[in-house]
């Protein structure tokens, strides 16, 4: 039996909350180590704080500092920072990403991996970072493959991949992700209220999807 160990792989500070974030916070309470692969400092980001605290030179530092924070919160306990650019990530040479990450992943022996899935991720250095992590976890025989579990974005995806398998109540930690997303203040400041709002009052609705469940389609090699 391999020792759990998470292994995360997304481009951007803050796909790491957003997505699965609950589901983090679950496992590291379980004493189970997190490692993130981030592929970018998100330095094209359209927001700026508000009031604004950055500008287009700081905010790579100001990003990198507030994922810091994100993984305290999150129980991350291994923040591995790729150095790629913010939105060419679809434009790297792909066999060396995949290196990357298979490397990462045979120094690691992750049981668990979080990436998106690859079609249904919207952005394309999601795309980019979910290819080439499938690409390297192939790269092991199959009965040694961790357990991959995908987040899906794409209007289409239920009519596409059916019901999402991997269902995660994240409720009990619902207030600890909410810590998180506030951690990425450039980003989330002008949404915060609305979520602290949806929280106080119960709005099902809002906080359904957000900071209830997460829900993930398990990977089919
Ligand atoms: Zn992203």
């Amino acid at each position: 039996m391999k020792k759990p160990h998470v292994l995360v792989v997304f481009p951007h500070p803050d796909d790491e909350t957003f997505g699965p974030g609950g589901s983090l916070i679950l496992h590291s309470k379980q004493g189970t180590p997190i490692t993130y692969l981030c592929g970018t400092l998100g330095e094209m980001g359209r927001q700026m704080g508000s009031p604004i605290t950055a500008n287009r030179e700081t905010l790579p530092l100001i990003r990198k500092r507030e994922l810091e924070e994100a993984c305290k919160v999150l129980g991350i306990t291994d923040l591995r920072l790729m150095g790629y650019h913010d939105k060419t990530v679809e434009f790297e040479d792909r066999e060396e990403l995949t290196e990357k990450i298979y490397q990462a992943v045979i120094e690691l022996q992750p049981t668990i991996v979080y990436t998106y899935y690859p079609g249904h991720a919207v952005h394309p250095d999601h795309e980019a970072m979910a290819e080439a992590t499938i690409a390297a976890l192939a790269r092991l025989p199959l009965e040694e493959r961790p357990v991959l579990y995908c987040l899906a974005f794409s209007i289409n995806h239920r009519q596409v991949l059916g019901e999402p398998d991997m269902n995660v109540d994240i409720s009990s930690v619902a207030q600890e992700k909410l810590q998180a997303i506030k951690a990425h203040y450039t980003q989330t400041a002008l949404t915060i209220s609305r979520y602290e709002a949806a929280l106080a009052h119960n709005d099902t609705e809002f906080i359904g999807n957000r900071l209830q469940l997460e829900q993930y389609y398990t990977y089919k090699w």
